[in-house]
């Protein structure tokens, strides 16, 4: 295809802004990288907290977006493992050193000088991108469209958080259902687990979206589960919640919170931790998260619900999601 020289994509210039439309150049891969056409590009509540500073250093000005599927479309001088015309996801994890103490103890995602996509290197709010080949995933065909954007984080990050948990939990507690969750549930289903959804007071429709998708029970996190939980996971980036989910589960069950960003933690009486119950967070993804996960989403099938968005929509999706009013994953789609 005939690669133009400018592109339009919608620009972080600085925290706490709305992004700004503009015409750049288009990026030139170097010559481990593809040039991708994005397709589909995700919005994730990671993109809300580095646009309203709440992580860190962000490259500036920055192109944001870490859920990307799309078509490669030209290739660098190395690059070997893919073609032009394949169809690839690309997620958060953009780049590791492979020389750091965590990538020498297969901890990548912990790597000290990891490139993460849509947050230090520019991302997929864009007619086209650019990502190392290492770094992207070959992506089933029937996910080469809005589809499968979401699940290069929210399914990711999801199917981590549920692979850090026993393997014989059987009922598990998720704690905010938004994307993430729609995504874990059909995976867990899939390998006969129980589901307990939680969902903000209130908000009926989540819970009705959460029994439509095969929980057992659904109700909002005020509430107490009809069993003991042998497991939690938390996706709402709410602290309270930490306190409410260890007392949820039974002993010896744990507790895993997959949000990159949570409010504060209230404190609380150890005797809800006490009885071998554990508390960890998931950071990042491996590519083998990746690759496994990508592996069973076609066989399950996965199928995500979306929201559709236009590039240049891209800050009424951010609201949205902000307002908890997108009903499964807000994805921005290119024409
Ligand atoms: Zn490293
Ligand atoms: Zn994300």
């Amino acid at each position: 295809m005939k690669i133009p020289d400018a592109m339009n994509a919608m620009i972080l210039e600085a925290p706490k802004k709305p992004l700004v439309h503009k015409e750049v150049p288009t990026p030139s891969p170097n010559e481990e990288q593809v040039l991708i056409k994005v397709i589909a590009c995700g919005v994730c509540r990671t993109d809300l907290h580095i646009a309203d500073g709440e992580l860190a250093k962000p490259k500036l000005p920055l192109i944001l977006g870490h859920e990307i599927a799309g078509m490669v479309v030209k290739k660098g001088s190395s690059v070997t493992q893919l073609e032009t015309g394949d169809i690839v996801g690309v997620p958060w994890l953009g780049y590791t050193c492979g020389k750091c103490r965590y990538c020498l103890r297969n901890k990548e995602n912990l790597c000290e000088n990891a490139g993460f996509t849509g947050y230090t290197i520019d991302g997929g709010y864009a007619e086209f991108t650019v990502a190392y080949q290492q770094y992207c995933f070959k992506l089933d065909a029937m996910y080469a469209n809005a589809s499968g954007a979401p699940l290069l984080c929210a399914g990711l990050i999801g199917f981590r958080s549920y692979n850090m948990i026993d393997k014989e939990a059987e009922k598990i507690g998720i704690y905010g259902f938004g994307a993430a969750a729609h995504i874990l549930i059909q995976v867990a289903i899939y390998e006969a687990k129980k589901i307990y959804a939680f969902t903000r007071e209130g908000d009926y429709a989540a819970q009705k979206f959460a029994l439509q998708l095969g929980a057992v029970w659904a109700g909002d996190s005020t509430q107490s589960p009809p069993d003991k939980l042998d497991a939690a996971i938390i996706f709402a980036p709410v602290g309270a919640l930490v306190p409410k989910a260890l007392h949820d589960v039974d002993k010896g069950g744990a507790v895993v919170c997959g949000g990159i960003h949570m409010s504060d933690i209230p404190s609380f009486s150890y005797d809800i931790l006490w009885e071998e119950r554990m508390l960890r967070s998931v950071a990042n993804l491996t590519r083998k998260d990746g690759e496994s996960f990508l592996h069973l989403a076609p066989l399950v099938p996965v199928k995500t619900e979306t929201q559709l968005f236009t590039l240049l929509q891209a800050n009424e999706a951010l609201e949205s999601l902000r307002s908890g009013k997108v009903h499964g994953a807000a994805v921005l789609v290119m024409e």
